[in-house]
């Protein structure tokens, strides 16, 4: 660290991604204590709790596995009368617990004497200048070689969005099939794309969530309405315990935020505002996790002001066709996900949607697509980048 420098880093946001970066850098830091990195996280809340349920198909091991609550070998996606069941042995689709993961996190750096958790306090000011940025806090001002900035941004207007509110109920009655993930269960004639979510905790206990792809979100009355209507006629219930409530908004634009150009070398935008979750899928965890433990390395490797891209550029280019198709033909999103799911391999389509497609699994996904219109929406967004 130089002398003008209060920290080599500063991580604004102390949430998923940034006590993933604050784990790695934790164990990094003892490794190579010669170019050890002092790290400050900004987190403004004042403790954690359980918030989230992050779920994902586990392709590797992450630090965090302990966190890890539930496992699933099936997962079933329904649209028109028809469904279609998935299985894969060795790829299970996983659920972390946020409250788990946020103690794992919060440990590793307690247990370091490089990376310091700030709670109750966040970023005011971020500046930055030749050599370097000040941080302004609430409460102090640091300066920093480098910013791994994973603050939320406003969301342009325009840009589709995944919006969607879960809960987490308990019945008196055995309901729900333990051993069965319905992913997607896509809603008849809905004006935009709509979807239920069920996450079978037991057999009577269960995460429902109402899941949306627009451009609008929409007021708390409608999605309870859609999940009690829901719940009534998918499973013929009448009474319920909500033991836990969830809501998010997703970004899934067409242009994905690029690392490579972003506006100061040394601020390094990461998380769910920036590249790290796949806009196609509103999956961010497991791509944090990788990025993560890259970035963190690359750091160690480069001294210089690295980004680490969260995926390849034929993953951007997918991703871009994708979501010009769900926003040019909405009413079709649930036959082309049905479609995916029936004639792709269940481990070659979980690995393209987890980014982790072999070349032959990208082959696989275009021969499952609809030519005609997806070489025109391929076209048309080669013509307008
Ligand atoms: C309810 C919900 C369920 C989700 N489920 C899944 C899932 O199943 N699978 C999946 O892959 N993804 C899921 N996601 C998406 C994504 O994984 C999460 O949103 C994840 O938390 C994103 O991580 P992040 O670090 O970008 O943002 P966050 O975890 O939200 O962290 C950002 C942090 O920045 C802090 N902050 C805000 N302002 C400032 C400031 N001025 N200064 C400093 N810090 C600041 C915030 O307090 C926050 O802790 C879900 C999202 C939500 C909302």
């Amino acid at each position: 660290m130089s002398d003008a420098t209060d920290f080599d880093l500063i991580i604004l946001g102390g949430g998923m991604t940034g006590l993933t970066l604050g784990y790695h850098l934790s164990r990094s830091n003892v490794l190579h204590a010669e170019n050890e990195q002092r790290t400050l996280i900004l987190e403004p809340r004042n403790n954690y709790t359980r918030d989230k349920t992050w779920c994902y198909w586990q392709h590797g091991a992450t630090p965090f596995d302990e966190a890890i609550s539930h496992k699933w070998h099936r997962w079933t996606i329904s649209c028109n009368g028809q469904t279609h069941v998935s299985e894969s042995a060795t790829t299970p689709y996983v659920r972390v617990d946020s409250a788990k993961f946020y103690e794992i996190g919060q440990a590793a750096i307690a247990g370091s004497d490089s990376v310091t958790l700030r709670l109750r306090d966040s970023a005011t000011k971020v500046l930055p200048s030749k050599n370097g940025v000040s941080v302004h806090s609430q409460r102090e001002a640091f300066q920093t070689c480098r910013v791994f900035d994973t603050r939320p941004t406003p969301i342009p207007k325009g840009v589709l969005l995944q919006h969607f509110v879960g809960w987490e109920i308990e019945t008196e009655v055995d309901v729900f099939d333990p051993s069965t993930v319905t992913l997607m269960d896509f809603a008849l004639e809905a004006e935009d794309i709509h979807f239920f979510y069920v996450l079978p905790l037991s057999t009577r206990r269960a995460l429902i969530e109402t899941t949306h792809f627009s451009t609008q979100v929409l007021d708390e009355t409608t999605y309870a309405a859609e999940i009690t209507d829901y719940l009534q006629q998918r499973f013929g219930l009448s009474q319920w315990r909500i033991k836990h409530q969830e809501k998010g908004v997703i970004p899934m634009p067409r242009q994905a935020p690029d690392l490579s150009d972003r506006p100061h070398s040394r601020i390094v935008p990461l998380g769910l505002h920036s590249d790290t979750v796949k806009p196609s899928t509103g999956y961010c965890y497991p791509h944090a996790q990788v990025q993560a433990r890259r970035q963190v390395e690359a750091l160690f490797s480069y001294p210089g002001s690295h980004a680490i891209a969260a995926r390849s550029r034929l993953s951007r280019w997918f991703d871009a066709v994708f979501i010009r198709f769900l926003e040019q033909h909405p009413q079709r999103a649930g036959e082309i996900f049905l479609r995916l799911f029936k004639q792709v391999p269940s481990d070659a389509l979980t690995r393209f949607l987890s980014d982790e497609a072999k070349p032959a699994d990208y082959v696989r996904v275009m021969l499952a697509l609809p030519k005609s219109t997806f070489i025109l929406q391929a076209v048309r967004h080669a013509w307008d980048s």
